[in-house]
Parts: C-alpha cells; sequence; structure tokens
C-alpha cells in the first residue's frame, strides 16, 4: 500500500512524485489519460496524449536566463533541489536562444521513463472522482480537472463552481507607472477608516487621467484591437457578466465605459488643479489600478480583463496617459480555468485547512506556466516528504523564486482578486534601494541564489 496518493500525473504531479519516490516514500499516481474505460479513455480538451508530463501548448519553458529572468531562476532553483522536470528537460532540450525549450514527446518520455525507474512508485492508469477522505494525498489535477473531482473539490472548499473563466486584468510593475500624470486617491475620499485599517493612507486606487479626445481615441483603439478568438472547448463554459471584457463593454455604446470602469466621478485630479480648482478637478475618464499583491510592487489595472492580443494590449494600454513606459507583469485574458481561491483555503504548507491531509499542487493552487506548476509540484512533495519524516518544514526564503511564488499563493496575494499568476520580480522582496536600476535584476538572482543555498541543507 502506499504512503502517499497523488492525482494529477502533469507537470506537478510528477515532479511531486519524483521528489517523494526518490526518498523511498511508497507512492500511488493516478493519471486519468491512458485509463482503459467502457466507452474509451478520458483526456481533457487540450492534452493530445497519454504521456506524463505532457506540454499541451507551447514547447517552451521560456528564459533560462538565471542572472536577469525570475522563471530563469526558478529553473536554477529547481535544478538546485534535483528536479525531475528540469533532467528531463536537458535531455529533450531543442536550440531556442536563451529559451529552454524541448521536443515534448522526448521530455514527456523521459519524465516517464525516470518515473518507472523508481522501485517504490506506482503509476495507475484511473480516474479519480472524488477527494481521499483519509490518508496523505496530493491532488495535481490542473486547470482541466475532470468534472467529477471538480465537484468534489467545490463541495470541499464551498465553491459553487471551480471551472469559470478568468477574467484577468493586465499587472502593471508600480515603478514603472508615471507619477507624474498619475495620482492616488479613493473615489470620495471614501473608504479612509477601512484603507486606515489595513495600514493605508485612504488613497487606494493610482489613477490615470484622461481628456474627452484621449477618452474618445482610446475606445476606437480598443474596438479596432486584434482579438484571440474563443477556442472551441472555451465556447461552452458560462461566463458572468461582472468579467465582460473591456472590448465589449466598449463596442455597447461611446458612454459604457465612461460609466463603468473608467467613471471619473469623485477623483480630483491634484495634478489638473487651478486657481479656480485647487483640489485639481475630475477628468473626463479615468483607468484606475488597485493594489495586487502585499508587497505593493503589482498593480491591477481595474476592470480591464480583456481578449485583446498580448501586443495589443502592451501597445493599446501604453496609450494610457502614466501608463506610456508600463511594463506588465501579467497581461489580461479571458480563458477557462479551474484553481482554488488557495490564500483563504490553503495553509502555508499548501494544505487544505478544512482536511489538512490534503494537498494542492500545481495550475490548481493559482499559479500559472508550466514551470511554476512543476515548482509547486516540487514544494508539495518535499512538504510531504517532511512530514512523514516527522521533519518541521522549514519554507524557502521568501528571496528566493520558489519562497515568492509559494509566499504569493499561501497569503500574500489579495484574496478578493486572486488569479492566476506566473513567477515575477514583482513577488519578490525589493532589492536595497540604493539598487541601480540597472542592476536590480542582478540583486534579485543574486540574493536569491545566496539565500536558497542557505535553505537547501533543511531538506535533508
Ligand atoms: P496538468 O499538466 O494539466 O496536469 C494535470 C493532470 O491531471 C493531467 O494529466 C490530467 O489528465 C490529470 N487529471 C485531471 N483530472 C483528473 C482526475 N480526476 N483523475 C486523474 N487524473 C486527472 N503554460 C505554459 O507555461 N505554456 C503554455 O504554452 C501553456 N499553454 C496552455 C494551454 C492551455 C489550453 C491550458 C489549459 C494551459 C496552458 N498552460 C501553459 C498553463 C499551465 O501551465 C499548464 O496547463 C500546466 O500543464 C499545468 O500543470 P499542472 O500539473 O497543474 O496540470
Amino acid at each position: 500500500t502506499h504512503q502517499v496518493h497523488i492525482i494529477g500525473g502533469g507537470m506537478a504531479g510528477s515532479e511531486a512524485a519524483w521528489q517523494l519516490a526518490r526518498r523511498g516514500i511508497r507512492v500511488r499516481l493516478s493519471e486519468m489519460r491512458g485509463a482503459r474505460l467502457p466507452g474509451g479513455g478520458d483526456s481533457t480538451a487540450a492534452h493530445n496524449s497519454d504521456g506524463l508530463a505532457e506540454l499541451v501548448c507551447s514547447n517552451s519553458f521560456r528564459s533560462d536566463d538565471d542572472e536577469k529572468n525570475a522563471v530563469g531562476l526558478l529553473h536554477y532553483e529547481m535544478r538546485q533541489c534535483d528536479s525531475l522536470l528540469m533532467t528531463a528537460a536537458a535531455k529533450a532540450r531543442v536550440p531556442a536562444g536563451s529559451a529552454l525549450a524541448v521536443d515534448r514527446d522526448v521530455f514527456s518520455a523521459e519524465v516517464e521513463a525516470m518515473l518507472a525507474a523508481q522501485p517504490t512508485l506506482e503509476v495507475v492508469r484511473e480516474r479519480v472522482d472524488v477527494l481521499p477522505t483519509e490518508g496523505l494525498a496530493i491532488v495535481a489535477t490542473g486547470p482541466l480537472t475532470a468534472p467529477a473531482l471538480a465537484s468534489s473539490i467545490g463541495a470541499a472548499t464551498g465553491a459553487e463552481s471551480l471551472a469559470f473563466f478568468d477574467a484577468i486584468a493586465p499587472i502593471v510593475y508600480r515603478d514603472t507607472i508615471d507619477m507624474d500624470v498619475a495620482w492616488m486617491a479613493s473615489r470620495w475620499d471614501k473608504g479612509a477608516e477601512a484603507s486606515i485599517a489595513m495600514g493605508g493612507d485612504g488613497r487606494d486606487y493610482i489613477n490615470c487621467p484622461m481628456t474627452k479626445d484621449q477618452y474618445f481615441a482610446f475606445r476606437e483603439e480598443l474596438l479596432a484591437g486584434e482579438k484571440t478568438e474563443f477556442k472551441e472547448w472555451e465556447a461552452s463554459t458560462p461566463y458572468f457578466d461582472g468579467c465582460m471584457p473591456i472590448e465589449v463593454m466598449a463596442a455597447r455604446g461611446v458612454e459604457t465605459l465612461r460609466f463603468g470602469p473608467m467613471k471619473p466621478v469623485g477623483l480630483d485630479n491634484p495634478h489638473w488643479a487651478t486657481a479656480e480648482h485647487p483640489n485639481g478637478r475630475w477628468p473626463y475618464a479615468v483607468v484606475q489600478l488597485r493594489q495586487d499583491n502585499k508587497l505593493g510592487t503589482l498593480w491591477n489595472m481595474v476592470g480591464f480583463q480583456t481578449k485583446l492580443k498580448h501586443a495589443e494590449q502592451v501597445r493599446v494600454f501604453r496609450t494610457i496617459p502614466g501608463l506610456e513606459q508600463a511594463e506588465f507583469a501579467r497581461l489580461g485574458g479571458l480563458h477557462r480555468n479551474t484553481f482554488l481561491n488557495s490564500p483563504t483555503l490553503l495553509d502555508r504548507q499548501l494544505r487544505l485547512k478544512s482536511a489538512p491531509h490534503i494537498r494542492f499542487a500545481g495550475q490548481i493552487t493559482g499559479c500559472e506556466g508550466y514551470v511554476e506548476s512543476g515548482a509547486v509540484g516540487l514544494l508539495a512533495g518535499l512538504m510531504t516528504a517532511a512530514e512523514i519524516a516527522g521533519r518541521e518544514w522549514t519554507a524557502p526564503p521568501h528571496t528566493s523564486a520558489l519562497g515568492a511564488l509559494l509566499s504569493h499563493i499561501t497569503g500574500d496575494a489579495e484574496a478578493e482578486t486572486y488569479q492566476p499568476m506566473n513567477v515575477n520580480f514583482g513577488l519578490f522582496p525589493p532589492p536595497d534601494p540604493a539598487t541601480k536600476k540597472k542592476q536590480r535584476k542582478e540583486a534579485y538572482t543574486a540574493r536569491a541564489k545566496a539565500d536558497l543555498a542557505g535553505w537547501l541543507p533543511a531538506l535533508g
């Protein structure tokens, strides 16, 4: 019999299984693809094979630069933890400049072979429909978790449904917003008390002002911008009124945005102060940004969920006054996804607070990307191994990519606006303020590597 039941043999489940099995722990890894069922095997709308750790779309793990890039740093840190995915990727690597790209079939076959060689690991092709009621488990069923299990998770977490459209608004790095144009304020100065109770000063939003001409020109750009199309399997999933794409709203009428997310009322722009209006005046329209993480380094564009193509978003959103130089930690999107509100539901060790024998890992925790999903699987494996060994778990340092990602998922992100997130430097505590702008990235990665080296011995 097994000591740990892992459900889902994708990025996260495969990595978690490896971390456990190589420590001699008995693991059952359940993967529904390849199961022999009446009427054929199971799959998802995105997978094409029965292989473990199948890359469903791009064949890239993104930048492998561990000095200037957050995902490259995550590669480095995973390698330090003897990652299965990074080892398999090295064997399956194809030329792609500074990116780590792989032959997806070779990659998956390599993962399967390395797992098959583990004597304490059993891969079982079966679909799991309910959350295990006892025994240690890791649920790593991904963004396309099979419906029956998704309802079981929904029942356990109190969520009505876990499969829905992400209404993803772009997120901007705070230090790339021009505050000589934008300003901090809350509408009508409302919410000051609540804000101050949370350590704010009553001016909680960053506001980007528009004149009438700018507003009309901006609306035209939204209407003309190139959009991505729904995939067939997405078209059948319901979406809520509350997450209508900004360009769809723009198409409803000239004033719709000005009465919706771009409403200017109650927002005096001090940059536009005159003798007559010493507090400033209301712009014709406003784009608001709201703090997205506790560090205050990331700000999301309120109500700006969009299906504009990524390059179009960068071009169009940089026409917004104050965002001319904006760098985006993530761009907007609208697609089907299954993920938990981890900051409220999971503890710091990825355990379901209401059923702590169950851990979650991978994209279902609200990280995004192959590498991030694998990294969270790696952490779930290490945490479970520590628990079985009766060792106290020491979290990776917050200054490392592993630690920054884990902190974000398990409590530092704002629960109310929680959306899937790639690893990025905005999740790290800022480096010494004396660091020159050009050296910031290296400062993050050098600090991460040093701190990680101090943590590795804690793994035992
Ligand atoms: P997965 O890799 O999806 O693994 C989950 C596994 O669980 C699957 O093998 C599935 O068959 C299995 N499973 C599900 N339910 C059950 C069940 N009830 N019982 C047993 N097994 C089950 N990220 C990128 O970095 N680059 C991309 O290009 C990219 N493209 C994407 C395209 C699409 C359409 C989607 C949906 C996501 C994409 N992602 C991409 C995001 C994400 O990083 C990947 O989905 C990643 O594979 C997530 O890893 P995971 O381990 O959490 O889930």
